[in-house]
């Protein structure tokens, strides 16, 4: 089923606008056709009502079943130097279930702050994208990018993702804990001070069998695992 996005709610009524609209213009939605449109944390089901120029009235019908991720995960993602693969993984994390995603500036990541933050509207529209697609009723939290000294354990596991220690395998990780704080790499990886920063402030180090990964895929591998365990 198509599923589109709504910002404005009239009674019965949800409306499309700007690039839903075009979304929903390629997709030739027919007359008594239904589809699904995310509104505040939920998805329903809608049939068009009218098209305007540049809206799309839609009429509530009913309510999809929605999912709650089994974890609430945040990805702690140093900013990789190709920005192109921070793209990639906030596409990824939001079909996976990641509730929130802080881009961190480290060593050997991406360092020019005035980019991160033009880049931060990009991601957002990016989860919007694949929460429509993945049917996610919920957003993906984009967070102002923070330093990786400023990283605190804050939730119930907190674990950091490093190639370059001897760390512990991800099955003697709390799997039973609901709330996780997920450190990854850029690149390069990180410096053995940061790693050691991390290891001290009390974030364990968890090490991926049996290969190295590039950082996208030891933050889609260890998210995806931690979903569903
Ligand atoms: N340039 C490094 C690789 C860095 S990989 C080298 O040549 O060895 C980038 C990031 O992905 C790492 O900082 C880490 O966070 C994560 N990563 C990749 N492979 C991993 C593995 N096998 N175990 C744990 N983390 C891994």
């Amino acid at each position: 089923m198509h599923v589109f996005y709504s910002k404005e709610r009239k009674g019965n009524i949800l409306i499309l606008e700007g690039g839903e609209v075009k979304h929903f213009r390629v997709r030739r939605i027919e007359k008594e056709e239904e589809f699904g449109v995310i509104y505040e944390g939920k998805i329903y089901l809608c049939k068009v009502e009218r098209e305007e120029k540049s809206r799309v009235i839609c009429k509530i019908v009913g309510q999809l079943e929605t999912k709650e991720p089994p974890k609430n995960i945040t990805l702690y993602q140093c900013i990789t130097v190709e920005l192109k693969t921070m793209d990639t993984i906030v596409r990824q994390i939001t079909e996976l279930g990641v509730k929130k995603f802080v881009p961190v500036i480290s060593e050997r990541s991406f360092r020019k702050k005035e980019t991160i933050k033009k880049r931060l509207e990009k991601w957002k529209k990016i989860a919007v994208e694949a929460m429509k697609q993945a049917k996610r009723p919920v957003h993906l939290q984009v967070s102002e990018p923070m330093e990786l000294e400023e990283l605190e354990p804050i939730h119930e596991e907190n674990i950091v993702l490093d190639n370059f220690y001897e760390g512990i395998k991800v099955r003697n990780v709390n799997l039973t804990a609901e709330n996780f704080g997920i450190v990854v790499g850029p690149e390069g990886g990180f410096s053995e001070k940061e790693g050691r920063i991390l290891r001290e402030k009390g974030f364990k180090s968890v090490i991926l069998e049996p290969y190295t990964l590039r950082s996208e895929t030891a933050a889609v591998s260890i998210v995806s695992i931690l979903m569903n365990c």
